[in-house]
C-alpha cells in the first residue's frame, strides 16, 4: 500500500552529550516537549558522540566538563570534521570561560538552570541553529546536485539507445542525488514495465491516471518513494526512487529538469530506431529487387548502388562517386544523355535498351528508368532502376536470324516453284501442240484405243497445266501484283462472275453479293481468292439450282467475308486438312481440280494480313471466312500515329 504524502518536514535531530544520565535525561523530556520538531539524541562520551556525528544531526549540545573531555576541546574536534551548530550548556559559566568557549569555536553558550523553564529558552537557541543549519547545508547540497546536474547534461543527451538512456540516468540518480534506489519504467499499452532497476526499488502498482504532471512523494510501509514522471506529449514512463528517510522538496526543480532531459534523449532515440527501422525496410527492399539500384547526385555520381551490381560483375562500393555514364559503351553514350538532362530538369524517364561494359570485359544490354528525387523544387537525387536485358537481346537476335534464314528459305522455295513451274510449261506445251496436230491431222488414222490413248494425253496435259498454272500463282502471291488500290468489290464481282459464266451456265448457278464494300487492298490477290472461293461454291454442289452468297461484316480494321454456298458440305475432320497444298477431299474426288485453290487462298488472305477458315458440315452447305485489313483504315492509323510522340526517330505506339 502506498499513499502519497506531502513534502518532507523530518525532525531536528541534536546530540546531547553529559556525562550524567539525569541531566540528559531531564533534558531531552523537556526539550521534545518544549518543541516537538526536536529529537533529542543523548550520548554519554565523547567517543560515542564522535560516532554519532552524520549529515543527520542538526545541531550538538554539550556540557561544558566531563571527565574525558572539556567542552571545548570536543567542540574543536567535532569541527574539525563537520560544520555543525555547537552549543556549550554549562552550570559553570563565567564571563570568562563564554569567552574561551566562542574562541574554540563555539556556536552559542546557554547556561544550565535549576528552573525547568530555562528549557523553554534552550528550545528555542537550539532550534533556531538547528534551522540555519539545515538551511545552509541544503543550500550547499542544492547547489552541489544543480553543479553535478549541468555536467551530466551531455551525458544524457548523448545515449543512442533506450538502454544507454535508461543505465545513464540511473547512474546520474545515484551519482548526483544520491538516490540508490532507483527505477525507470516505461509505459506500453497502459501498464508500466520496470526497464531497468538500480539497487533495491520496491515494485509499484500505478496507473497511467494515477500519475501526475509533476513529482509526487509515497508513503511506503517502510520508506518514501519519489515518482517522477517522463513527459513527451503524454506520459509514457517515469523514475522512481526510494529510501528510507523523506526526500528533500529542494530536489524536486533537479528531478524536473532530469526528466526533461531523459524526455528528450528518449524521444531522439525512438526517432533514431524509427529512421533506422523505415532504412532498413527500404535497404531490404533495394537489396533484393532484382534491377541495380541506382542513386546518383544531381551532378551525375553515385551516391549508392544496390548489391544486384554483382549481375554485371562490379563490386557497388567501387562504383560509388564514379559518373555512371563511365560504364556505358561509347556508341551508346548519345543515349544516356536523355538521362542526364530528362532527371536535372526533374523528369521520370526511361530508355529502352543500350549498353554498359561489365566489370568482366562483358557487354551487357539494359533497359533504364529513373525518377528524380525533388525537393522544394530542387532535384535531390536521381533513383535509377537499371535492369540487364541481355538474355532478351540474345533471345531477339537468335529469333531474327532464324526468321532472317527462314524467309530466305521460302524465298528460295518460291524462286524454285516459279523456276520448275516455268520450265515444266515448255515441254508440256509441245506435248499439248502435238496432241493437237494428232488430233486434228491423224484422229480417223488411230483406232479406238488410240484415240483413247490421246485423248487421256489430253486430259492429263491440262491437267498439268492447270496444276503449273496453280504452282506459278502460288509462287507469285506476295512477289508480284502487290500495289494496293481502291477495289470496289460489287465491280469486281461482276467481273468474277463473267469469267466464271461456263461454270455458272452450266450449272444454272446464282451468285450473289449485295452492297459489297468497297477497300484499298491488292485487287489481283483478293480477286484470286474470290473466283476460288465462289468457283468451289458451285463446284462442290449438287443442289438445284446451286447458291453462292457473299456477305460481310465490319472489323477494327477492315472486313471479315463469308462464303456460303449450299453445296456437299464438308466434314468437321477433314476442315483441317483443307487448306494444306495438293489436298483433296475423298469423297470430292470425282470432281475436277487440284487440290491447290485453298492454299492459294490461304498464302493469299495471310499475306494480306488476314485470317481463312472454314464452317461446314456434310450435306449441309459451306462457309469459307475471311478477314482482310482495308488499307484505308491502317492509312488513317498511321497518320494519326504521326501526330504521336517522336523519340529519337521511333515511332512510340
Ligand atoms: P480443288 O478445288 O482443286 O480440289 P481446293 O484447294 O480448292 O482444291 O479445295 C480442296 C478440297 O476442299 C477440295 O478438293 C474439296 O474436297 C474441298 N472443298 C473445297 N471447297 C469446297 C466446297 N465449297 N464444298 C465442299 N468441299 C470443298
Amino acid at each position: 500500500m502506498t499513499s502519497e504524502v506531502l513534502p518532507p518536514s523530518d525532525k531536528y535531530v541534536i546530540l546531547h552529550i553529559d556525562d550524567e544520565s539525569e541531566q540528559l535525561f531531564f533534558a531531552k523530556t523537556f526539550l521534545e516537549e518544549a518543541d516537538s520538531e526536536l529529537e533529542i539524541v543523548s550520548v554519554r562520551t565523547a567517543d560515542d558522540l564522535m560516532k554519532h556525528l552524520d549529515t543527520c544531526i542538526d545541531c550538538i549540545v554539550s556540557d561544558y566538563v566531563m571527565p574525558d573531555v572539556n567542552g571545548m576541546d570536543l567542540c574543536k574536534r567535532v569541527k574539525r570534521v563537520q560544520d555543525i551548530p555547537f552549543i556549550m550548556y554549562t552550570g559553570r559559566g563565567s564571563e570568562v570561560v563564554a569567552e574561551a568557549a566562542f574562541q574554540a569555536g563555539v556556536d552559542d553558550y546557554v547556561r544550565k538552570e535549576a528552573d525547568p523553564s530555562h528549557y523553554q529558552l534552550l528550545a528555542r537557541r537550539i532550534k533556531s541553529h538547528a534551522e540555519s543549519h539545515r538551511r545552509k547545508r541544503e543550500e550547499s547540497r542544492y547547489q552541489k546536485r544543480l553543479e553535478g546536474v549541468r555536467e551530466i547534461l551531455p551525458v544524457i543527451s548523448s545515449a543512442n539507445t533506450m538502454e544507454d538512456v535508461t543505465t545513464r540516468t540511473l547512474n546520474v540518480l545515484d551519482e548526483i542525488m544520491g538516490y540508490r534506489n532507483t527505477c525507470f519504467w516505461l509505459i506500453n499499452d497502459y501498464s508500466a514495465d520496470p526497464v531497468k532497476r538500480l539497487g533495491d526499488s520496491p515494485e509499484l502498482s500505478l496507473g497511467v491516471d494515477e500519475l501526475k504532471d509533476g513529482i509526487t512523494q509515497r508513503l511506503l510501509d517502510d520508506g518514501y518513494v519519489l515518482v517522477v514522471p517522463l513527459f513527451m506529449d503524454v506520459v509514457y514512463g517515469y523514475l522512481t526512487a526510494y529510501q528510507a528517510t523523506p526526500f528533500s522538496q529542494t530536489d524536486y526543480p533537479l528531478m524536473e529538469a532530469i526528466s526533461l532531459l531523459v524526455g528528450q534523449a528518449v524521444n531522439r532515440v525512438k526517432q533514431v530506431e524509427t529512421i533506422s527501422a523505415s532504412e532498413k525496410q527500404f535497404r531490404n527492399i533495394v537489396e533484393n529487387v532484382q534491377d541495380v539500384i541506382v542513386l546518383t547526385k544531381p551532378e551525375g555520381s553515385i551516391n549508392y548502388i544496390s548489391p544486384s551490381a554483382e549481375i554485371f560483375h562490379y563490386k557497388p562500393s567501387k562504383l560509388v562517386d564514379h559518373m555512371w555514364g563511365e560504364l556505358v559503351v561509347s556508341e551508346d553514350l548519345g543515349k544516356i544523355a536523355e538521362f542526364y538532362n530528362s532527371s536535372l530538369a526533374g523528369n521520370k524517364g526511361k530508355i529502352n535498351e543500350y549498353r554498359i561494359q561489365g566489370g568482366d570485359g562483358e557487354v551487357y544490354w539494359v533497359s533504364h528508368s529513373w525518377a528524380p528525387v525533388v525537393v522544394d523544387g530542387v532535384v535531390k537525387h536521381v533513383v535509377s532502376a537499371v535492369n540487364d536485358i541481355t538474355w532478351r537481346k540474345r533471345i531477339e537476335t537468335t529469333l531474327y536470324t532464324s526468321l532472317e534464314e527462314l524467309e530466305k528459305a521460302n524465298r528460295d522455295l518460291n524462286d524454285f516453284t516459279h523456276i520448275v513451274s516455268h520450265d515444266l510449261k515448255a515441254p508440256l506445251m509441245t506435248i499439248e501442240s502435238f496432241s493437237d496436230f494428232l488430233l486434228e491431222d491423224y484422229f480417223d488414222v488411230l483406232d479406238e484405243t488410240g484415240q483413247e490413248y490421246l485423248d487421256s494425253i489430253l486430259k492429263a496435259s491440262n491437267n498439268m497445266r492447270e496444276l503449273i498454272d496453280n504452282l506459278l500463282t502460288l509462287s507469285r502471291v506476295g512477289r508480284i501484283n502487290t500495289e494496293y488500290s481502291k477495289v470496289d468489290l460489287n465491280v469486281l464481282l461482276a467481273e468474277i462472275k463473267e469469267e466464271l459464266k461456263p461454270q455458272i451456265d452450266m450449272k444454272q448457278a446464282i451468285v450473289t453479293g449485295n452492297n459489297l464494300p468497297e477497300l484499298v487492298t491488292q485487287r489481283t490477290w483478293i480477286k484470286q481468292v474470290l473466283m476460288n472461293l465462289i468457283g468451289n461454291g458451285i463446284k462442290f454442289n449438287e443442289t438445284n439450282p446451286p447458291r453462292v452468297e457473299i456477305t460481310y461484316t465490319e472489323t477494327e480494321t477492315g472486313y471479315q467475308f463469308k462464303v456460303r454456298d449450299n453445296g456437299i458440305g464438308i466434314p468437321e475432320d477433314q476442315h483441317e486438312h483443307l487448306f494444306k497444298l495438293f489436298q483433296r477431299l475423298e469423297h470430292t474426288n470425282h470432281y475436277p481440280g487440284t487440290g491447290a485453290g485453298l492454299s492459294i487462298c490461304k498464302k493469299i488472305i495471310e499475306s494480306l494480313g488476314g485470317e481463312i477458315w472454314v464452317e461446314s458440315q456434310e450435306g449441309y452447305g459451306s462457309s469459307f471466312i475471311f478477314t482482310v485489313p482495308d488499307g484505308a483504315v491502317e492509312e488513317d492509323a498511321d497518320s494519326q500515329v504521326g501526330q504521336a510522340v517522336h523519340v529519337d526517330g521511333l515511332v512510340e505506339r
